[in-house]
């Protein structure tokens, strides 16, 4: 890895206290965080009580408050778990901290990972760091807004059905969805479990890549989670440079209709990332994909489902909040979840109960699982001929808090990018494209399962033709 920020140090002695009075400014005008503590961040000590030293040494970092950090809160931006603190950390936090990174905070997300524009979160909503009229994406939002504006040099999210990637493009970030079981979900709380994945948010593509490294890799708390095959010397193209440009040899696809739809600023990030892809050697192809047409209703279907069970464990019974004067053990469940729940939340447990209803499944859930075996088995032979499927990530750019343009319905249908890759299993990485109208555009890369190193190298080249920018206010890459 070439280069790592120069934030090594900030937690100890005078830098701790300038960099917390500048995260504490931040914080006011951004609302990125649930819990923000840079004085007593969590870290891991080796058995002589030092710090932990490792590749991502001294470095802060901030967590989606629905992946658990021992001794911090777990929300997920729900009131049903206010106050519930976390026993133990998820695999994939304990990896960074064993690293040497060091947690400083929770940040803010739809409740339950459920949104696109962390409107959803029951405790606030946060803001763009570019426009702060406008919202960060989502559900992991506040992780985006906190790196954006450089308040952390990297932040963990969860992505679903898009929760990384689309926040790192609202933000001008670079956001990995990795494959499904390269990194463990031992310690995120579930909301469609088939679907999601711990993934990265940072400003550069090196630190991208090794955090998701020192992440990566097979736990045996979580059974769905693999170690890399190793890649065979074929997938090293990109990384082989020549006079025909970086990524001679390479080949990219781009599915009809990827231009669909587009608002004008995000078709302009778009091709353009597309044309220094071809300057830099890459053959850019049209692809047929006839079952992206379904990603949306095969998505919500499964996701709602999922989300159904998953959040049946919820009754203030066992942990988080517990609403008071109920007289039966129906009437506590009853209680606790009518006032704990937010109205999207509520929303999807009714639509899944509704498609795994008996007499329903085989019209929705069997329906959607047959459109997912279609979808993933197009998309895992498409991503095997080529290096990578590129497309836009979403539809906008960040749009304006409140928009009725992007009510409930309309993010869903916004999805269409980037679900597929969680039906499928693979791994995506957004990245910073052009700025157009003062705001960042992305461009997603779909790989091969397994293949991150190749979308990062491609990344690192589209980073040299296309420099990623950070917001005017927040330029600096560490601020103390
Ligand atoms: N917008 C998607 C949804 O609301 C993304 C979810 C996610 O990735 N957590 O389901």
């Amino acid at each position: 890895m070439s280069h790592l920020p120069p934030w090594g140090g900030i937690l100890v002695g005078a830098r701790l206290e300038a960099y917390s009075r500048v995260l504490e400014e931040r914080e006011r005008g951004l609302g990125a965080f649930l819990e923000l503590d840079p004085r007593n961040p969590v870290r891991a000590l080796d058995k002589d009580g030092k710090a932990a030293t490792g590749a991502l040494a001294g470095l802060p970092f901030a967590v989606k408050d629905n992946i658990a950090v021992e001794g911090m809160g777990l929300s997920c931006g729900s009131r049903i778990l206010d106050g519930f603190r976390s026993p133990y950390s998820a695999t994939c936090v304990r990896r960074l901290l064993e690293a040497g990174a060091a947690c400083i905070g929770k940040t803010n997300l739809d409740e339950f990972g459920m949104g696109s524009s962390s409107e959803n979160s029951a405790y606030k909503p946060s803001l763009n760091p570019w426009d702060r009229d406008r919202v960060p994406g989502g559900s992991s939002g506040g992780s985006a807004a906190a790196v954006a504006a450089g308040m952390v040099p990297f932040a963990l999210g969860t992505d679903t059905g898009g929760s990384v990637r689309q926040p790192a493009a609202f933000c001008g970030l670079y956001g990995l969805k990795p494959t499904y079981g390269a990194v463990s979900r031992f310690g995120l709380v579930a909301y469609a479990s088939s679907l999601e994945t711990a993934g990265v948010m940072a400003r550069t593509v090196d630190l991208a890549q090794a955090v998701f490294v020192a992440m990566a890799g097979r736990d045996p708390r979580d059974r769905t989670s693999v170690d890399a095959p190793g890649e065979e010397a074929a997938d090293r193209r990109a990384h082989t440079g020549g006079a025909a440009g970086p990524l001679a040899g390479s080949r990219i696809a781009v599915p009809s209709g990827s231009l669909l739809g587009l608002e004008p600023g995000v078709e302009r990030g778009f091709r353009n990332a597309i044309d220094a892809l071809r300057d830099a050697g890459a053959e850019v192809v049209d692809i047929e994909l006839p079952s992206l047409a379904h990603v949306v209703p095969a998505y919500y279907v499964i996701a709602t489902a999922e989300a159904s069970a998953n959040l049946a464990r919820f009754t203030g019974i066992s942990y988080g909040a517990r609403m008071a004067g109920a007289e039966s053990h129906e009437e506590l469940v009853l209680k606790t979840r009518s006032a704990g729940f937010g109205d999207e939340v509520k929303l999807r447990i009714l639509l899944g109960t509704y498609v795994l209803r008996s007499g329903f499944q085989y019209r929705y859930y069997h329906k959607a699982q047959k459109l997912r075996s279609l979808i993933a088995g197009e998309l895992a032979a498409a991503a095997l001929g080529v290096d990578a499927i590129a497309s836009p990530v979403f539809p906008t750019q960040a749009f304006r808090r409140g928009d009725p343009a992007m009510d409930p319905f309309m993010q869903k249908l916004a999805d269409r990018f980037t679900c597929a890759a969680n039906l499928a299993g693979l791994p995506a990485l957004a990245m910073p494209s052009t700025l157009e109208g003062g705001l960042p555009t992305g461009i997603q890369l779909m790989g091969r399962a397994f293949g991150e190193d190749r979308l990062f190298a491609i990344a690192r080249v589209l980073a040299d033709h296309i420099p990623p920018a950070a917001p005017p206010l927040y330029s600096e890459e560490c601020p103390a």
